[in-house]
């Protein structure tokens, strides 16, 4: 990791145990049966175009509802699922409810809105462009209105086959954006081995944008280098009017962050977007 980023949540209330011990004592079993339970919600949080503030796209985020212990972080829980096949399941639904919901959009009239789904590593495998065609398919959703959000760490740790698998989904006509750039090792030059759309860059850099003028110049440079990838740049973490006018000032296609708009509820975000223009064509 470049940054640390201090996601230890459970920390929080649980400051004597470590991260397995609490899960294997209190949520494992629980998660299992989350999925049957109704327990899960997704969350959308919307993206902005710069360029003329509409709302382009919106990121799912998975929330679990835990009966007795509350909301529950996926930065707890999405690990433990990625331990076993669960997060295959747990994913599946995700994308169905991601897509059903772009669908409920686009019918509403917003008919360039994106909705960004993000993938585990274990879901990336030969089949899932066949599982997100049938996805599209069966939720009637344009290819063009779903984003796949991967890693850095997937396309080093398998580049074949993650190669192979981004060239089929580009042929379905989805797009593909690279989540958390900057915290794992590759650099700009290898991801032009890739056929992706997008690149996120992570929050840890936008955050101390303001006071370390490393994290500046390191942001300025990935977005120049992206662009000459012709890659599009989207900024997640934006908190301040400062870090906002920053990403204007260097081009930063979109962004992404509680200045704009917090995670929230499908029928909340339909009230979101209503205040706001709608997105035009580029
Ligand atoms: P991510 O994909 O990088 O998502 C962005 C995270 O940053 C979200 O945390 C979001 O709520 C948070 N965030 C957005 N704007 C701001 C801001 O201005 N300030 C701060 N401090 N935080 C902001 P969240 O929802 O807790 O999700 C955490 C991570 O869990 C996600 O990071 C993603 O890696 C994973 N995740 C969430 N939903 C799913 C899912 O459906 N499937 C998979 N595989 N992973 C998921
Ligand atoms: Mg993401
Ligand atoms: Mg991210
Ligand atoms: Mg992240």
């Amino acid at each position: 990791q470049a940054k640390e980023n201090g996601r230890n949540t459970y920390q929080f209330y649980m400051p004597e145990m470590n991260q397995r011990a609490f899960e294997r004592l209190f949520l494992n079993s629980d998660l299992h049966r989350a999925l049957d339970r109704g327990e899960f919600e997704l969350y959308y949080q919307p993206q902005l175009r710069l360029s003329d503030g509409a709302v382009v796209g919106a990121e799912a985020l998975l929330r679990w509802n835990h009966a007795s212990k509350g909301q529950i972080s996926p930065v707890l829980f999405i690990p433990l699922a990625e331990e076993s096949d669960l997060i295959l399941t747990i994913g599946h639904w995700v994308l169905e409810q991601a897509c059903l919901a772009a669908r409920r959009w686009y019918n509403a009239g917003y008919r360039q809105l994106r909705v960004a789904v993000n993938l585990s590593a274990r879901q990336f495998t030969r089949s899932l462009p066949q599982t997100v065609a049938q996805v599209l398919r069966q939720t009637a959703l344009p290819p063009e209105l779903l984003e796949l959000e991967l890693t850095e760490s997937l396309l080093m740790e398998k580049p074949e086959q993650v190669r192979e698998v981004l060239e089929q989904l580009r042929e379905l006509g989805t797009l593909t954006a690279i989540d958390d750039f900057g915290t794992g090792y590759s650099s700009l030059s290898y991801l032009k081995h890739f056929p992706l759309n997008r690149l996120k860059i992570d929050r840890s850099f936008v955050k101390d944008l303001t006071s370390d003028s490393d994290d500046a110049v390191i942001i300025e440079a990935i977005i120049a280098l992206a662009h000459s990838l012709r890659l599009q740049v989207v900024a997640e973490g934006v908190e301040t009017p400062a870090q906002l006018e920053f990403m204007r000032r260097h081009g930063c296609d979109d962004v992404q962050g509680y200045l704009l708009g917090r995670p929230m509820p499908a029928d909340e975000l339909m009230r979101f977007l209503q205040q706001r223009p709608m997105p035009t064509p580029v």
